[in-house]
């Protein structure tokens, strides 16, 4: 990994219109039949080199994915689908977006073919309301989600939608917002936010990029303070984060990467229980912290 390579992965690339074709609306919770409840995820993605790398994380996808039952729908929350307003992808074909720059070919050439739902798109529009929702036919997939779906599914047999970050709102909204779609889980709907809990990629120290487990100072604070919310379940304090003390500011200078794990976290009911995995630190500055609920 070297550092242009991952200063390039902020850059967004222009995505390609594509052309959807929606079909009739139709309750699409109502055409799944019923399933056992799924699981919750939150997936540190880290380096878009994980896609095609081989590693103790991408190991820690693969193994959590044998613990769940095999989704009929991903529905996606990536920090790297920040717009103005919510929106959901709802093309039948979602593109395979490479949206980052300066890494090998072999990433540009990774695809993911999963097809889309514009019925769960249209479904998750009305479990939203009042909520205003936009149908959207021009982003497709991103690296936060393809990079981690797949080592979970790497056939791309499950069908796959994506949900944009309002990033207008604070991080209790999406707390908030998350509520709604519960029911999702019922209907075979796996439900996984993908982001970083701690992303300073300011701070990144990349000679040590391969080092196992290895944070700076303030990082490891944070990631204890963090850490002892989650375990505790005390999810409150994690929504005005920046009233945690300068380590955790330094964790979070910016919300893109934290604010998926609120979707995850909305979403837990009273008696699941929140387990941790990759739960390590990486070139000083990141987090891989996923969190599963079930
Ligand atoms: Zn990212």
């Amino acid at each position: 990994m070297n550092r242009n390579h991952f200063l390039k992965s902020l850059c967004f690339l222009p995505t390609l219109p594509m052309m959807s074709n929606l079909n009739e609306l139709s309750n699409y919770a109502d055409t799944l039949s019923l399933s056992p409840k799924m699981p919750v995820l939150f997936l540190g993605h880290g380096s878009p080199m994980n896609a095609i790398e081989e590693n103790q994380f991408v190991k820690g996808f693969r193994e959590t994915a044998k613990t769940i039952p095999k989704p009929k729908a991903i529905l996606c929350i990536s920090a790297h689908w920040y717009t103005k307003g919510t929106k959901v992808t709802a093309m039948e074909i979602p593109q395979t977006i490479h949206d980052f720059g300066g890494f090998p070919k072999a990433l540009f050439d990774v695809q993911y073919p999963a097809k889309g739902s514009p019925e769960l798109a249209k479904n998750v529009e009305k479990l939203l309301l009042p909520n205003v929702v936009e149908l959207d036919d021009k982003w497709g997939l991103d690296h936060g989600a393809w990079s981690v779906l797949k080592h979970l599914y790497p056939n791309a047999e499950v069908p796959v939608i994506q949900m944009s970050i309002d990033y207008s709102q604070p991080a209790n909204y999406h707390f908030e917002l998350a509520k709604k779609l519960t029911e999702l889980r019922n209907k075979g709907v796996l439900i996984i936010g993908s982001g970083n809990i701690i992303h300073n990629l300011g701070a990144i120290d990349f000679r040590n990029f391969d080092k196992d487990n290895y944070g700076f100072e303030w990082a490891h604070e944070a990631h204890q303070i963090l850490n002892s919310y989650l375990i505790n379940q005390n999810f409150e304090p994690l929504f005005d984060y920046k009233k945690l003390g300068k380590a955790v500011q330094l964790a979070i200078p910016t919300p893109d990467h934290y604010l998926p794990l609120m979707y995850i976290l909305g979403l837990k009911q009273k008696n699941e229980k929140l387990l941790l995995f990759n739960d390590k630190l990486v070139a000083g500055s990141l987090s891989m912290t996923s969190v599963k609920i079930e």
